[in-house]
């Protein structure tokens, strides 16, 4: 019985031994992205994903153990078609986005099946309104990472920061690092 065993190192002619490390080799990457940018690229990259015309929206969910936990994007429930529902954002009540359209917070929320979200961290991608605001706090997320605050002022933004502070829940804007990130699909 003839057994040829090609894992069999001593067989191997010697040139094709592998060169040790170079001392570079042997040292981690320094130039490898934050958590922070981790995170906040997730939630941007969720907002992606979103079919409204005027705003994209992205949240990411992160256990005290920096795992993801949950992601999510503006869009409409499951079964209500994104062609057949409006994008529209003036109009009769019925004819608008409004009336039917999920936040990517509330999303995020309601996407994670694994159990408890107490104590955990949400990073988005604009600060929530105050209808997500009361999602957050009742799911026990205990800190919101922001990146725009555009809506900075009106009375749903006020409304939100007015709860997130009666509740004690961090809010912590987003430090933009200046690093672009470009990923071929
Ligand atoms: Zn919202």
């Amino acid at each position: 019985m003839d057994i040829k065993n090609d894992e069999d190192v001593s067989m191997q002619p010697a040139a094709q031994i592998k060169p040790k490390a170079t001392a570079q080799d042997a040292c981690k990457r320094s130039d490898y992205i934050s958590w922070d940018e981790y995170f906040m690229g997730v939630a941007h990259l969720s907002g992606m994903r979103s079919k409204d015309p005027n705003t994209q929206v992205g949240a990411c969910i992160v256990s005290p153990a920096n795992k993801i936990l949950s992601m999510g994007y503006n869009g409409f429930p499951c079964g209500c078609s994104d062609d057949a529902f409006p994008w529209a954002r003036e109009g009769e009540m019925l004819d608008t986005k409004y009336a039917y359209v999920t936040h990517s917070e509330l999303n995020a929320i309601l996407n994670y099946r694994g159990g408890s979200l107490e104590g955990t961290k949400l990073y988005v991608s604009l600060f929530p309104c105050n209808e997500c605001a009361k999602a957050i706090i009742q799911a026990g997320i205990r800190t919101v990472v922001y990146d725009s605050d555009k809506y900075n002022g009106t009375p749903s933004n006020v409304a939100s920061k007015r709860m997130f502070e009666a509740a004690g829940i961090a809010c912590v804007p987003y430090h933009h690092t200046g690093r672009t990130i470009e990923i071929a699909l």
